[in-house]
């Protein structure tokens, strides 16, 4: 039942303020909030409170943001396979929050996890390749990301590639993905057709499936996600559990949850009911990694 995901950890470090400065100007701030960001580390902390043994591949600096990582991968039980790369640092986001407006303004530095490479996928081609389901996203480099699903199919493990931020594919990547689990955004970006319908959802999945996908998973926000696999095609509903707080990382609980399901051999139409719980847990409670739900909760839901 291993859950094996590559990807980026960021320390997200958010700043509140009235305003932004303007070039040569320092306003004073009203907040500050350090916390444990990066797609693919709160998949893998949601894999992991969902029930999931999970495996998380990357490279971190050796600084006070590493032990960040570490400590957060920890709490959660995420077992870490990290390369220490000292000439660089952990990647880390600075987040700047308007008060008022609630609007934001983002850099993110990937550091160390911007230089994994294919031969580092190599290096942990055991866990990889012998796990029962394989995820990656779009943060790292994209050689590695396609390394990283040649090696877990390679492995027999089923492979899922959540295309976030979404950018231009080689077909013979697309071709590697047993499931492929874009947004509404990332996936007009990928097929070039406006997704704002489910009928529109089910024409980029098909899309998909034209260019090798096994299956496509649109999510559709506060709508649910499309399945679409060539045989079946299913609208599942979002779970709403209460008021919805914070939709940060809504993605990374869907993906998190659908993988650890998968992972049980639970159908893929039942994972995408888990994915929509894991993720409507998540979006009534702040945060991102610290708001993924734990195997119960997500249990009593589905009751
Ligand atoms: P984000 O970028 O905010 O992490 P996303 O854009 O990658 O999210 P969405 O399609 O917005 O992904 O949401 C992913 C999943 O989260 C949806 O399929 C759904 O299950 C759940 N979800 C999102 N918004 C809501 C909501 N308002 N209520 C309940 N569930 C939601």
């Amino acid at each position: 039942m291993s859950v094996v995901i590559l990807g980026v950890f960021v320390a997200d470090t958010a700043f509140h303020a009235d305003r932004m400065p303007v070039m040569g100007e320092t306003v004073l701030g009203r907040d500050f909030v350090l916390g444990p960001g990066g797609k693919g580390s709160n998949q893998a902390v949601a894999a992991a409170r969902a029930g999931a043994d999970a495996h998380f591949v990357t490279r971190l600096g050796t600084d006070d943001f590493a032990r960040l990582a570490r400590q957060t991968w920890g709490d959660a039980g995420v077992t870490p396979h990290v390369i220490d790369t000292p000439e660089s640092y952990t990647g880390a986001a600075f987040i700047f929050l308007e008060h008022g407006t609630g609007q934001n303004a983002i850099i993110v530095s990937p550091g160390a996890a911007g230089l994994i490479t294919p031969a580092d996928i190599d290096a942990n081609a055991g866990p990889i390749g012998g796990a029962d389901v394989f995820v990656t996203q779009l943060e790292q480099p994209l050689d590695a990301a396609l390394r990283g699903l040649e090696v877990a199919r390679a492995g027999g493990a089923r492979t899922i590639l959540n295309p976030a931020p979404a950018s231009e594919l080689p077909d013979e990547m697309l071709a590697l993905c047993d499931y492929i689990t874009p947004n509404e955004t990332e996936a007009e970006t990928l097929t070039g057709i406006k997704v704002n319908s489910t009928d529109a959802a089910l024409k980029a999945a098909k899309a998909f499936r034209a260019k090798g996908v096994g299956a496509a998973i649109i999510t559709l926000g506060e709508s649910g996600a499309l399945y679409h696999d060539g045989d079946t095609t299913l609208h599942v509903p979002a779970m709403s559990v209460g008021k919805v707080v914070d939709t940060t990382g809504a993605g990374d609980a869907f993906n998190g949850g659908f993988a650890t399901a998968l992972s049980e051999g639970k159908a893929p139409e039942e994972a995408v009911r888990f994915g929509n719980a894991t993720a409507g847990l998540s979006v009534t409670r702040p945060g991102a990694a610290s708001a993924m739900p734990t195997r119960a909760e997500i249990e009593s839901l589905l009751r």
